[in-house]
């Protein structure tokens, strides 16, 4: 077996060779010679090792080399391809954070291109001709959306690297060495890894949990407060509803007490919608502007969930507030670079023209049941076969992201089938297509949601799904 193994060994071509082979000019042409290489190294250590395990014998190996131009090219696609890519989101969950919460408006991705070209004024003052500081490029439309709650200059806001960041600093600047009071049925983990407890030790402030999980008072919160109290913090429920028998002191309650006893009130609102999502069917979430319109000192929420901006995290409050945050070195660490700066300013100045339909979230909110049911029976039309069983039915498309946990949006629902392939293996099948379409499984049908899939893609899920048939 080891002497048989050897003779195959033998029979491999080296790199050289292989990168001589006229089959593979233009290959090398094309990527250079160090990456067609590379492939054929690639390649030839897996025949090696398909030798060496018994894989490939005498009778297998000259199959497998004639293949060998095919496997370098395939090898040489793959190591040059971007491991980063665009998929098609057919889950219906608006903000997919494994999916990479909200995709950009147009205006976005030209400012971040025009930015990123060249040289900009990031810290530079261009009339003054001296330099200054990178919150000012959206400062201005901050300032202008709040302003309907509040004078000009008594809020600011500041933006970190994502609204962990945001509460890290936060709670840093405004509680460390102190106490910060939070109601024990908020301590929230968010997407598996955000958990007020963790981020609160990191930031040295000391957590004081009060009351139960499905009831606290104010008087709770009230009995707590000492003199090493820095805080009163409420945490949205942002992925999770409790109901039945529960209590939570309204935000008032909470501003009145921290008004008395002298302490800033905190709310780690985690989505923030910068309009009154009522009017795009979403109930019961609250606004930055609700918060801040009912006397919360601090809120801190994600430019990449309701808001659907780059990922970022946004601290809007008190001016006096804001401004110790600044100052803090940690602010220096988590803060943002021009291309966040540029897709945020392109998506605040949509909302300063209440251009909503621009931001691609609010866009895809506002569907209606109506026009997603016209496209998903265009796309069972079209992608008919004897194969697949196409239905449409009823559903429902999440926000997600952590947002308005208990809201959901009816739509239509393409539903498919195939006789000869499990509902798993027909999803896993969708999302080896180009781009891979990532798809619901439920009760042995893949569900495709075409609230979160751009009308432009459409063809491509009729594409992927006719090519089930073959
Ligand atoms: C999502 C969320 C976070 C974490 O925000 P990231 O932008 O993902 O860092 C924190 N708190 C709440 C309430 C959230 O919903």
């Amino acid at each position: 077996m080891k002497n048989a193994a050897k003779e195959l060994f033998r029979e491999l071509p080296s790199v050289d060779e292989i990168s001589r082979m006229p089959e593979l000019s233009g290959l090398a042409a094309e990527h250079g010679t160090v990456a067609l290489a590379d492939a054929a190294r690639g390649v030839l250590s897996r025949l090696r090792n398909e030798i060496a395990s018994g894989l490939l014998d005498s009778k297998t190996l000259p199959v497998a080399l004639e293949g060998l131009v095919e496997a370098i090219e395939q090898e040489l696609r793959q190591a040059l391809a971007y491991s980063l890519r665009g998929v098609i989101n057919a889950t219906g969950v608006v903000l997919h954070t494994n999916l990479g919460r909200a995709p950009l408006s147009e205006s976005g991705l030209k400012h971040i291109a025009e930015t990123a070209r060249q040289y900009s004024n990031l810290e530079f003052e261009v009339d003054a001709g001296q330099r200054g500081k990178r919150d000012v490029h959206v400062a201005r439309l901050f300032r202008k959306l709040l302003s309907e709650v509040a004078k000009p200059g008594e809020l600011s806001t500041i933006v970190v690297n994502n609204n962990a960041a945001a509460v890290l600093l936060a709670l840093n600047t405004l509680a460390e060495g102190g106490e910060v009071i939070v109601s024990r049925g908020e301590l929230v983990e968010i997407g598996g890894s955000f958990r007020i407890p963790d981020v609160m030790g990191k930031s040295g402030a000391i957590l004081w949990e009060v009351g139960t999980t499905n009831r606290t008072r104010i008087s709770d919160y009230d009995k707590a407060v000492n003199e090493r109290t820095r805080l009163l913090l409420r945490v949205h429920r942002s992925n999770f509803e409790i109901s039945g028998f529960t209590e939570q002191p309204s935000i008032s309650e909470l501003r009145d007490l921290a008004q008395r006893r002298g302490l800033p009130l905190m709310e780690d609102l985690g989505s923030g919608a910068l309009v009154d999502l009522a009017a795009f069917g979403i109930r019961g979430e609250p606004s930055v502007f609700d918060s801040l319109r009912a006397g919360v000192d601090i809120v801190t929420y994600s430019g990449d969930k309701l808001l659907g901006g780059p990922q970022s995290g946004l601290i809007s409050g008190r001016t006096e507030l804001v401004t110790r945050m600044r100052s803090n070195s940690l602010f220096r660490a988590l803060r943002v670079d021009k291309l966040t700066y540029a897709a945020l300013e392109a998506t605040l100045l949509a909302y300063a023209k209440q251009d909503y339909d621009s931001v691609p979230v609010l866009k895809m909110m506002c569907l209606t049941k109506n026009e997603i049911s016209q496209r998903a029976e265009r796309v069972a039309q079209q992608a008919q076969s004897a194969t697949l069983k196409i239905e449409l039915v009823d559903g429902e498309s999440v926000i997600g992201g952590g947002a308005a946990p208990s809201c959901v949006l009816p739509t239509r629902l393409l539903a498919v089938s195939c006789g000869r392939l499990s509902a798993d293996a027909l999803a896993a099948h969708l999302r080896r297509s180009d781009p891979p379409i990532i798809a619901r499984v439920e009760e042995g049908r893949v569900l495709l949601d075409l609230r979160t899939v751009f009308a432009e893609q459409d063809p491509s899920i009729v594409a992927a799904l006719a090519a089930i048939r073959s």
